[in-house]
């Protein structure tokens, strides 16, 4: 055990229970008449159940409130969720998928500085101080990762080292050179870095290294302990999503027992997932749901998530009552995290359906392989082009890999089949295997 913890916010991080649910319901009722008056689709979601903004007083009012979806983040793509005007708006991100259907936040200059505040004390509870050196490796651009850490790093006042994504010869140069204490990437990057650092000779005892805080996709606990031992470093899980803000919505402190989550800001709930009723047990697993509490360019009221996790409100051997989530442990929906980038079964679906010659039959199967996850994806070719030319064949294929490349943004391996050879279900359609699960 860490016997000199630090906060980054001692005051928040540790504050009685009580206090903190009284702060939460006073924000609540904020950021309630904050969207009824301010996003014309929240008035009209609480129009319809006749529930007034003065109906919110307290934090167990939450219940009455409607959910929000991605979808309603969709739909009123590109700006129409914003509470706040676009003069105001001083950062735009948007999440992974590269389709016309992408999820667009914006940042008030105080939704920025909450949030580095929110990665700051993320740091800290791995052990970073303003002395360190923290190696950043998640991509920079409108994915969170990169800026959202970066901007953390910079408000503790320890040192960012901005590498981005990719380049692992240039990652290792800087790991030797710069002598990161942290470094920041996805779980699946870094073993990947081991493997890379054990083919170029690299010791990773030799470096400064000490920790990692990895999240962005999910990993298992035999994950952890083979990064750690790999990289002889203490592994962490940061979890985040866009549409609350970016990493750092909860972190695991040195205790690796459950990600405290940052939660005057972001409030979470976990429902069951069918009712979605509250479950208010510790450790009970449901829907997570988060309520964004202060943010002011694009608050979300209940937002689905669809990640299955459970919390547990106990007060953490390091001194923080910050509610903490456990590790999360699958989806209530069909997203599938391929290298990073959030990829739905729907979008392949729909390359799918404008190209001629092949059917909207198909399977994907994930794996992951040397490391690295892999997608392939079998469709069915109609009866027509499977009497063509082999030549014709090949470039149905080619323009198949090519656009579903650009409508989910990660390369896949195409594989035209016979027709009528894929499984048909009688239910509801299951269209991938992930052979993921259990590895490391
Ligand atoms: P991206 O980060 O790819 O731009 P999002 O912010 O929408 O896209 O991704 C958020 C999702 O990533 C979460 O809803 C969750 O499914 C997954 N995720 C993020 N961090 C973790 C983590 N530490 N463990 C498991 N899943 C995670
Ligand atoms: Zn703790």
């Amino acid at each position: 055990m860490n016997g000199n913890i630090g906060y980054y916010d001692r005051k928040i991080e540790c504050m009685p229970r009580s206090e903190m649910e009284v702060l939460q319901g006073e924000r609540l009722k904020e950021i309630v008449k904050r969207v009824y008056e301010t996003v014309p689709r929240y008035r009209a979601k609480m129009d319809a159940i006749k529930l007034k903004p003065s109906d919110i007083n307290s934090l167990e009012d939450i219940s009455k409130l409607p959910f929000t979806e991605k979808q309603d983040l969709r739909d009123s793509y590109p700006y129409g969720m914003f509470s706040a005007p676009i003069k105001d708006i001083v950062r735009l991100h948007a999440s992974s998928a590269t389709t016309g259907k992408l999820t667009v936040v914006g940042y008030t200059k105080k939704d920025l500085d909450i949030w580095a505040e929110a990665v700051a004390r993320c740091l800290v509870m791995t052990g970073a101080t303003p002395e360190s050196i923290v190696h950043v490796a998640y991509g920079y651009g409108l994915f969170t990762g990169g800026l959202g850490m970066h901007y953390g790093i910079e408000k503790l006042g320890a040192t960012a080292v901005p590498v981005s994504s990719g380049n692992t010869q240039k990652q290792l140069q800087l790991l030797q050179d710069f002598g990161p204490e942290i470094i920041c990437c996805t779980p699946s990057y870094a073993i990947y870095l081991a493997e890379a650092m054990k083919e170029e000779g690299v010791d990773p005892a030799s470096l400064k290294l000490r920790a990692g805080i990895f999240g962005a996709e999910p990993w298992s606990e035999a994950m952890r302990q083979a990064i750690e031992s790999k990289l002889h470093i203490k592994a962490y899980d940061i979890y985040g999503l866009s549409e609350i803000c970016g990493p750092g919505v909860a972190c695991e402190c040195e205790m690796q027992k459950g990600m405290h989550i940052n939660e005057d800001h972001y409030f979470p709930e976990i429902l069951d997932a069918d009712t979605l009723e509250p479950i208010y047990e510790d450790n009970e697993e449901g829907e997570l749901v988060f309520t964004t509490l202060t943010k002011e360019g694009i608050p979300l009221i209940r937002y689905r998530t669809h990640d299955l996790a459970s919390v547990t409100r106990e007060k953490c051997e390091c001194g923080r009552t910050l509610v903490r989530l456990n590790k999360i442990s699958g989806r209530t929906d069909d997203m599938l995290i391929i290298r990073g980038v959030n990829v739905f079964p729907s979008q392949i679906e729909s390359v799918l359906l404008k190209c001629v010659g092949v059917e909207p039959h198909y399977h994907i199967y994930v794996d992951r392989v040397n490391n690295l996850d892999t997608l392939e994806i079998h469709v069915e070719m109609s009866e027509k082009l499977f009497s063509d030319e082999a030549k014709v064949v090949e470039q149905l294929r080619e323009k198949l890999t090519a656009d579903i490349a650009s409508a989910i943004g990660v390369h896949a391996k195409i594989k035209l089949v016979s027709p009528r050879t894929l499984p048909r279900s009688e239910g509801k359609a299951k269209h991938t295997t992930d052979y993921r699960k259990g590895k490391i």
